[in-house]
């Protein structure tokens, strides 16, 4: 009898809450609702959503950066979120995080070969000063730096050159699991895909899964396998990545990829071809129902009275009452190609 290998990384539910003020009134704002998505080995999954999605929430819960309020995460089948302080820090050399801003996650007073080298000093004390000088020469040569760079400080470097430093930094203990968090959004236009192109390139060689957050629709397709779309820390879509960018099947995902495509062809019957319009609504008061109904071209009365369930339609996971009525029309002309 064939078994399924088990998921790398499998996410259950997952809750984030934040204790806010708001008017002098404590309230909780709920970030991320009831997420769940499973990672295999090799698998890359990019998290999109407009800003306060709670993209960035589920990357920081899934490294216990910020508390989850409820939920499991299972790495290679256990608990992240029940481990002890020390059992987490053994487990981070598997697990790794690069943050939107390389600079700010850079200590300014600490040399390129010490920042890359110092995770080897912490994950694999045993190793010899010219083992370790060794791999971390290696590791910048991997993203694109040299040996000539080691001593000079991050201050020193462009944003591009600092995020190939983070990201040796965060590799070097050839960790399992990678989650990127907007890596490329502070980076110029022409550095953005030379970075893509790195990631992509390392996660081959090095057999890596990858969480890819951005807002970058056209990064996320090139970069990952499947896709999660996000709206007030709830998941709309699930699917891999070829039939969400050729026939999305939530309104959310189909205005997201318009506003990606503003100037492609529109078929004459979809409403749901129309871009996103207004504001994402505040996480302290989010719309009753389906979240995404006060934007939906397609709401109708029981969107505001009953929350959809993520369900399979075709070939995605989708939470849409009128799911089947979109997979009926015809798709949006796509990024792909
Ligand atoms: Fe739009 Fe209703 Fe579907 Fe929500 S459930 S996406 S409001 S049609």
């Amino acid at each position: 009898m064939n078994t399924v290998p088990a998921p790398l990384l499998a996410v259950e539910n997952l809750c984030v809450d934040y204790h806010v003020r708001v008017d002098g009134q404590r309230a909780w704002l709920h970030a991320v609702s009831d997420v769940s998505f499973q990672l295999a080995g090799g698998q890359s999954l990019g998290i999109v959503g407009e800003s306060g999605s709670g993209k960035s929430s589920i990357a920081r819960a899934l490294l216990r950066l910020v508390p989850a309020a409820a939920g499991r995460v299972y790495f290679e089948g256990q608990d992240l979120l029940q481990l002890s302080g020390r059992e987490l820090r053994r487990m981070r050399r598997d697990l790794q995080l690069i943050f939107q801003d390389p600079l700010a996650s850079l200590d300014p007073r600490m040399s390129v070969g010490d920042t890359v080298g110092e995770p080897l000093r912490m994950f694999e004390p045993a190793l010899s000063a010219a083992a370790r000088s060794a791999r971390t020469t290696a590791m910048l040569e991997a993203v694109g730096l040299s040996v000539q760079h080691l001593h000079r400080l991050p201050h020193e470097f462009s944003g591009g050159q600092a995020q190939r430093i983070a990201i040796a930094r965060a590799l070097i203990t050839r960790p399992r699991l990678l989650v990127c968090d907007e890596p490329l959004s502070s980076l110029d236009v022409s550095i953005k895909s030379q970075i893509a192109n790195l990631l992509m390139q390392l996660q081959r060689e090095l057999g890596l899964s990858m969480v890819f957050i951005s807002h970058d629709l056209a990064a996320v397709r090139f970069a990952c396998s499947h896709v999660l779309v996000l709206y007030l820390g709830r998941v709309m879509e699930l699917a891999a990545r070829d039939p969400l960018f050729s026939a999305a099947g939530h309104p959310y995902t189909r205005a997201l990829l318009r506003a990606a495509l503003p100037r492609a062809p529109r078929p004459a019957r979809a409403r749901a071809h129309v871009g996103l319009s207004g504001e994402i609504p505040s996480a302290l008061r989010p719309p009753s129902g389906c979240v995404f109904r006060t934007r939906c071209a397609y709401a109708v009365e029981r969107c505001a009275r009953e929350q959809p369930a993520l369900r399979r339609v075709a070939d995605s996971l989708v939470a849409c009452h009128r799911a089947e009525e979109l997979a009926a029309e015809p798709p949006l002309a796509t990024l792909a190609g």
